[in-house]
């Protein structure tokens, strides 16, 4: 596998002058077999799936369910029937904050353990659960390069612990959560295990048996499939015991005028009309990312993000938050340039092309620990090259200078 010959499978990439693509955090690129595959569920299998009795309807059914078992294997899931299809991360962890007291008693005095640096999606959700049931948020702190150590993990998971929830990968560290551990200090107090993993499974073989955690959420449009699609693997004991989210067609098994029954694990959490176009592009998504091989991915993307960080370190005025190892990021590079506001920096860089995020990353908390207000985060993926990250290095390189200083 080659960075070119990936690159070829990407119309953007293709194109005469194609920009400089590092905001992959935010969203990844869609390969041209994904946008085939959803394309294709519309020009051949397009019919309501689960509902009609009809071949065409079958079919779409047929590729809907492919769709579930083909995640199901990408993520190590034992059975199908616990992969749950949302919208995205956010609906996913949603789905368990809303739900999870209808199997788990969550009650005052109880703790909710979280992490400093969690996205507000796996923060607000929490919040509200909290206030409902007077459970009190914990916050595990990380080290200023984002580290969290055992003795942190054990100070703050306890007997009082009901549940932790934290992200795999941080998107603003980019650094890996020790989520093995966290799980196993989790599970020995009794306590329900939640992983966003919104920034990890592009990156990174996800096994969710070996993890052995109870929920697991991530977004099909961060791991090159289309917006729209995303996924909460369930245990399936706990699946069975949840009330559904939302309520309405689909999901039910009888309904009276006064009553209903509900549907079996996971159709149960699958109310209305769902996303097949999308579930096809994600199955895609997940074959190209294993034809293409995690070693393939994290070796481009520590390439790319090596020569960043130390082209990057050789500029005094410029801040580098997280790990020194460029291999701790998985393609997240946070950073500020010293008197200039991150917005700033984006917009220049976006006068050559370059697109990054800047702001607080949806993760206001984290900014505040750290003490800054925001910062500029360029996320590369498989796909990126060396020129385009010296094209990068050249443009902070004159930040300051475009801005008067
Ligand atoms: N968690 C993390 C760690 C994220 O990076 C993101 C997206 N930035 C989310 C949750 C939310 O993902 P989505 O917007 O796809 O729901």
């Amino acid at each position: 596998m080659t960075v070119h010959a990936i690159r070829r499978d990407f119309e953007l990439f293709r194109s005469d002058d194609p920009p400089v693509y590092f905001d992959n955090s935010a969203t990844t690129q869609k390969p041209d077999f994904v946008i085939k595959a959803a394309e294709d569920f519309y020009n051949s299998s397009n019919a309501n799936p689960l509902r009609g009795l009809y071949d065409l309807a079958i079919d779409a059914t047929d590729r809907y369910e492919d769709a579930r078992k083909t995640v199901a294997s990408f993520i190590g899931a034992g059975d199908p029937c616990e992969i749950v299809f949302t919208r995205n991360t956010t609906e996913s962890l949603n789905l368990v904050a809303e739900c999870i007291s209808s199997a788990v008693e969550i009650k005052e005095g109880d703790e909710i353990v979280l992490t400093v640096s969690e996205h507000h999606s796996n923060l607000l959700p929490w919040q509200r659960l909290s206030k409902r049931t007077g459970a009190k948020l914990v916050f595990i702190e990380p080290d200023m390069t984002g580290a969290i150590s055992d003795e942190e993990i054990g100070k703050k998971i306890t007997d009082r612990t009901r549940l932790v929830s934290v992200a795999h990968v941080s998107n603003v560290w980019g650094r890996e959560n020790p989520v093995r551990k966290i799980i196993t200090v989790a599970k020995s107090v009794g306590a329900i295990t939640v992983i966003d993993g919104a920034q990890a499974t592009a990156h990174m073989r996800v096994d969710v048996s070996a993890l052995g955690c109870d929920f697991y959420a991530f977004s099909g449009h961060k791991m090159l499939a289309p917006m729209g699609i995303g996924v909460l693997y369930g245990k399936k004991a706990l699946l069975e015991k949840m009330d559904p989210f939302m309520l309405g067609g689909e999901m039910i098994e009888y309904v009276t005028r006064e009553d209903a029954t509900f549907a079996e694990i996971p159709h149960k959490f699958e109310a209305g009309t769902v996303n097949a176009g999308g579930a096809a592009g994600l199955a895609t998504a997940c074959r190209y990312i294993s034809m293409t091989g995690f070693n393939y991915i994290s070796d481009q993307e520590n390439r790319v993000t090596e020569f960043l960080i130390k082209e990057m370190e050789k500029l005094p005025e410029v801040t580098v938050y997280g790990s020194k190892d460029p291999s701790e990021h998985h393609g997240i590079i946070s950073f500020n340039i010293k008197d200039c506001h991150p917005h700033d920096v984006a917009s220049i860089l976006n006068d050559d092309h370059i697109c990054v995020r800047a702001g607080h990353h949806c993760a206001q908390p984290l900014m505040q620990y750290m003490g800054i207000g925001s910062c500029v985060r360029a996320s590369v993926y498989a796909y990126n090259t060396l020129d385009e990250a010296q094209r990068f290095i050249e443009c902070i390189s004159r930040v300051r200078k475009v801005l008067g200083y």
